[in-house]
């Protein structure tokens, strides 16, 4: 069984925000790097320890929410309650004793089973027989079928940004979802889904280039623009603000500009009222 030791930190992180890198890493250590996807690609599964060290670096795949690992019909016996989303799973997958995200637990064989079969349609994927060889056609539409089935988790979404625009997404249930969506993206020509660096753009945009960071011009001007304007309202600030402690001075102005605060008039106000609150205490 796959479990978070006790007091174990979690994390959250995006799973589309780490494609594939363009180049193969050369280390072993590098591969960690690259994204969930390639990481249960080149997994060894007979290495219980890589095992581990996967679900250590990517969580776990969250096969109780993918209809083939659940097991909530089949065992019913095993069923329990779960308030947090109301819904049944087996036993299997929860902790008898720990709550929320550290509850959540997997099976290693489960876990070796969806591995297997994932790293199974890469394989066949790579060993699609050429054009023109007789069992091209017929290989080609079962794995079709097959991929096409996996990506039934997967939904598009569309959020309001914080721009009051709306911006594309996508919906998963399970890390297994994120890694057949990740596989989607880079079956689909090569290209990476970005989310752009511009505060209030946040867009998701397709490009050929995996360094891009902006979905156009516009916005890396006026990422550029800001972080330069950032960069004096700091400085100023600094100059203003001798007496109190200049670390956290830098911590508490990253802070603000991280919340959307922008101008020195504005931050300078903030920074006074907090300095005010802090001397009240
Ligand atoms: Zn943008």
């Amino acid at each position: 069984m796959i479990v978070a030791k006790s007091g174990a930190k979690i994390d959250w992180y995006d799973p589309l925000e780490h494609q594939q890198l363009p180049k193969r890493p050369r280390k072993p250590e590098e591969q960690d790097k690259s994204s969930p996807h390639t990481a249960l690609a080149r997994l060894d599964l007979k290495d219980t320890n890589a095992v581990l060290n996967f679900a250590n670096k990517w969580g776990l795949l969250g096969l109780w929410n993918v209809p083939a690992y659940q097991m909530a019909e089949v065992l019913p016996e095993n069923d329990v309650e779960v308030n947090l989303w109301k819904e049944k799973y087996s036993s299997w997958y929860i902790h008898p004793h720990k709550m929320r995200y550290h509850g959540w637990q997997e099976p290693v064989p489960v876990f070796i089973e969806a591995a297997k079969e994932y790293q199974n349609i890469i394989e066949e994927i790579k060993n699609l027989p050429p054009i023109g060889h007789e069992d091209r056609e017929s290989q080609a539409l079962i794995l079709e079928l097959r991929l096409n089935e996996k990506f039934k988790g997967i939904r598009p979404g569309v959020y309001l940004g914080e721009n009051e625009n709306w911006v594309a997404g996508w919906q998963y249930r399970s890390l297994l979802d994120a890694i057949y969506l990740l596989t989607f993206m880079s079956l689909v020509g090569n290209k990476y889904w970005r989310r752009c660096t511009k505060k209030r753009c946040n867009r998701l945009f397709i490009t050929e280039n995996p360094d891009n960071q902006y979905c156009s011009d516009r916005c890396r001007n006026a990422h550029l623009v800001q972080k330069h304007n950032e960069k004096i309202w700091k400085e100023n600030l600094l100059k203003i603000y001798t007496e109190v402690d200049q670390k956290w001075l830098i911590d508490t102005i990253e802070t603000l500009l991280g919340q959307g605060i922008s101008g020195e008039k504005k931050l300078s106000k903030k920074i006074d009222s907090i300095l005010k609150s802090l001397r009240e205490v």
